[in-house]
């Protein structure tokens, strides 16, 4: 399907209208930024690797009964998507410790997380994307407590099938970003489902394959995404 005019543009992909105003083309660039922006590079192939990840994840999830924006590949970096209003949240669930919990709560890293953590954060980025409880989310309006229950509990679901999909894999799913749109009066799974927006690691090694590599400088960023990819397919063809 052709592109039309551009929706929106971040600051890895970009999202594109087309012919059909329930759809839109998400494209991949090959940038990796962190830090909010502050550290940024280019890792050419980046883009289609985390592409190929997305719709594969979005299609196992969808095979499990959780409703996603994946429509279908549209080229080596882009994907066809069901086109939604976004709702300006990150929703995070943990299985370890790791990362902003660690710093905000003097938590030492890999720590097991039982039952897994849900937490919103506001996607502000003049804010730097603060911790949210429900009530500032009702206070700010940007979502109803309705709509927090529901991504909640989605984002409790999409733990569990990935989780069994990542182990399938050899893979120990730390914690993951998910977002959430809109579209009529549906609440739909959007985004990307990436080692960009994932902690994986190597099953029992604390061995980062994710973008941890590119924020510690502690590794070949773009082998450990391909590793991720190589894991999965095989994964799947030996299901
Ligand atoms: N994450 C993300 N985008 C963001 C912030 C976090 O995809 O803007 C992901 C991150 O890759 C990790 C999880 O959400 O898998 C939890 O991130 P955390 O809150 O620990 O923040 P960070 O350590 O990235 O600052």
């Amino acid at each position: 399907m052709e592109k039309r005019e551009l929706l929106h543009q971040g600051k890895v992909k970009s999202v594109w209208a087309t012919p059909d105003p329930g759809l839109c083309i998400i494209e991949f660039s090959d940038a990796i930024t962190a830090g909010d922006g502050a550290k940024k590079a280019v890792l050419p192939g980046k883009g289609a690797l985390l592409n190929k990840i997305s719709a594969l994840l979005f299609t196992r999830l969808a095979e499990a009964g959780i409703a996603n924006h994946f429509v279908a590949l549209a080229g080596s970096a882009a994907m066809l998507a069901r086109r939604a209003r976004l709702l300006p949240l990150e929703v995070v669930v943990r299985n370890r410790t790791a990362g902003s919990i660690c710093r905000r709560l003097g938590l030492e890293p890999n720590l097991e997380i039982v039952p897994p953590l849900v937490e919103f954060f506001w996607k502000n980025d003049r804010l730097h994307d603060p911790l949210l409880t429900r009530e500032h989310i009702a206070l700010l309006q940007l979502a109803t407590p309705q709509q927090c229950d529901a991504m909640a509990s989605r984002a409790l679901a999409v733990n569990r099938v990935l989780k069994e999909i990542f182990a399938a894999a050899g893979l120990d799913l730390v914690d993951f970003k998910l977002e959430f749109g809109v579209a009529g009066d549906e609440l739909l799974l959007i985004d990307e489902i990436s080692p960009d927006t994932c902690r994986l690691w190597r099953a029992g090694a604390a061995e980062s394959l994710d973008k941890d590599r590119f924020r510690n400088d502690s590794g070949d960023v773009l082998e450990g995404y391909r590793e991720v990819l190589k894991r999965l397919e095989e994964a799947q063809c030996r299901n």
